[in-house]
This record gives structure tokens, C-alpha cells and sequence, in this order.
């Protein structure tokens, strides 16, 4: 298919046999799982990934390759959506879901938050992201990555970042270097989902000012003599306090 890279689309195709092949391992598809690729873009994994399952459901936003993909495969055994990730509603697909994709560069934030929604109905997750952005997605507490989406995907997944991938493997290459990461919903939900909203707005108010204490930046939230039942020590800054501690002050406000 002759295609010409869309910039609004995040198009940077995979073009080196040596990643996909990575990629292929650290999925270890079977035959009968439920897997879902979002933009699947000229094929560089859905034609391995067609190879190794049954059916396989993808998600793509540019009707052009919709179109293409349609035309070349039977619907036994591919299943395009042609529509946003973003908006599109995973638990349709049934439970035990597995996700995987190299996503664009311009919505892999918003993304990840959309799928936390659906974290019940996912076996498992394998993305090609930012590097920088999946090292804010793993980063422990006390180091300069960890913030928001640290916290915010940490809650609901166990995450590990598999290794890391070149620009010259794309075409057009990207200015930034790439990387694969696993997420895995955790098998204990850490916060409740009627305290999520709190929870957020907790996290969003402490890392507001990166540089304040939490005894500034959380005053809405907490009396200064909250802190010693917490104990937590109230001079410390956002970025010092564990995924857990978070979880403990929302808990206190909502007991
Ligand atoms: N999987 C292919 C590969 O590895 O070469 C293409 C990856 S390319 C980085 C991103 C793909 O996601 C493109 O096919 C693009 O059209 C598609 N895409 C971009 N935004 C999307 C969205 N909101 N929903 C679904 N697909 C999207």
C-alpha cells in the first residue's frame, strides 16, 4: 500500500525486523486470546500478530488504511474499528483482554487514562511509547520522573519497562528514542472507584507546586494535626510520598 505519513496520526511505522520480532516475544501471543491492536498503521505488527491468534481486532483512525485493511483481510479473522482509541469502549470486546500497540506520540497520555477505565475487563497491555514517558510511568518516589502519571497508573497496574527502541527503526524516524512497556492490572485495586475523582484531585493539588511541602500545597485537604495520624511527615513534597501514602490520606478524608 502506498501511504504518505500523517503527522496529525503520530505515523512513524515500524520498519526494523529485529524490533517487531522483540516485540512478538515480549507479547507471546495464543492462539485463542482476545487481543486488540490500536493503530495498526501498515501492518508491521498485525501481520506477525495475525500469523501467531485466531482473530484479532484492531482499532484504526486513518479511513485510508481502514479501507485497505478491510479489503485485504476476511473478517473470520480481523475485525477493524474504524475509530478513536480514545473513545472507544474496550469492555465491548469481552473480558481478559489483551492490548497492544505502538501508539501515536500525540496521545499516549490520554490514552493510558482512557484504558484505566477498563483495567477489569484486560488481561495485559504492551506498548511502544515515548521513552521519557515510560520512564514517568515506572519511576520510583524521591526521583525526578516520578508525578502524576506515576501515581496514577501505578494504582491500577504493575508496570515494567522491557527495553528500549532506536528512531532509525521508524519511518519517518521520530526525534526521540522509543520504548516497550508491560502494564499488568494489579490484582488488588489499591483505591475504590467512587473515591477515584478525590484521589486525583488529591494528587493533582500536591504536585501543583513541585517544590512546595504537602502542608502547603494539600491546606484544602488536611489539618496540619492530620499528619501525625497519618504519619506522614507534612514537610515533605509530593514527589516524596509513595502511591500507598496517597492512597491512605484520600482513604482518612473519605473514612
Ligand atoms: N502499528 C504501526 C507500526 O507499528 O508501524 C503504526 C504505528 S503509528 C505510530 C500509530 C498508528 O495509530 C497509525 O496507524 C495512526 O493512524 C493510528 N492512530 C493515531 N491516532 C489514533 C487514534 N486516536 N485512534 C486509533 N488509531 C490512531
Amino acid at each position: 500500500m502506498r501511504h504518505i505519513p500523517r503527522k496529525r496520526f503520530g505515523q512513524n511505522f515500524l520498519v526494523d525486523p529485529q524490533v517487531v520480532h522483540n516485540i512478538l516475544q515480549a507479547i507471546l501471543p495464543l492462539r485463542n486470546d482476545i487481543l486488540v491492536e490500536i493503530g495498526p498503521g501498515l501492518g508491521a505488527l498485525t501481520k506477525p500478530l495475525l500469523d501467531s491468534i485466531n482473530h484479532l481486532h484492531v482499532i484504526e483512525i486513518d479511513r485510508d488504511i481502514v479501507s485497505c485493511l478491510t479489503q485485504k483481510y476476511s473478517v473470520e479473522k480481523l475485525t477493524v474499528h474504524s475509530s478513536d482509541a480514545l473513545k472507544f469502549n474496550f469492555s465491548t470486546l469481552g473480558k481478559n483482554v489483551r492490548v497492544v500497540g505502538n501508539l501515536p506520540y500525540n496521545i499516549s497520555t490520554p490514552i493510558l487514562f482512557h484504558l484505566r477505565k477498563f483495567s477489569k475487563n484486560i488481561c495485559d497491555m504492551h506498548f511502544m511509547l515515548q521513552k521519557e514517558v515510560v520512564e514517568r510511568m515506572v519511576a520510583e518516589p524521591s526521583t525526578s520522573s516520578y508525578g502524576r502519571l506515576s501515581i496514577m497508573l501505578q494504582c491500577h497496574f504493575e508496570m515494567e519497562q522491557l527495553f528500549t527502541v532506536q528512531p532509525e527503526s521508524f519511518l519517518p524516524a521520530p526525534k526521540i528514542q522509543s520504548a516497550i512497556v508491560r502494564m499488568i492490572p494489579l490484582n488488588r485495586k489499591m483505591i475504590n472507584e467512587d473515591e477515584e475523582d478525590l484521589f486525583s484531585a488529591i494528587v493533582t493539588a500536591a504536585f501543583s507546586k513541585r517544590r512546595k511541602t504537602i502542608s502547603n500545597t494539600l491546606q484544602d485537604y488536611l489539618k496540619p494535626e492530620d499528619f501525625d495520624v497519618l504519619e506522614i511527615n507534612p514537610r515533605l513534597r509530593a514527589e516524596n510520598l509513595s502511591v500507598a501514602q496517597f492512597v491512605a490520606i484520600t482513604n482518612f478524608i473519605t473514612q
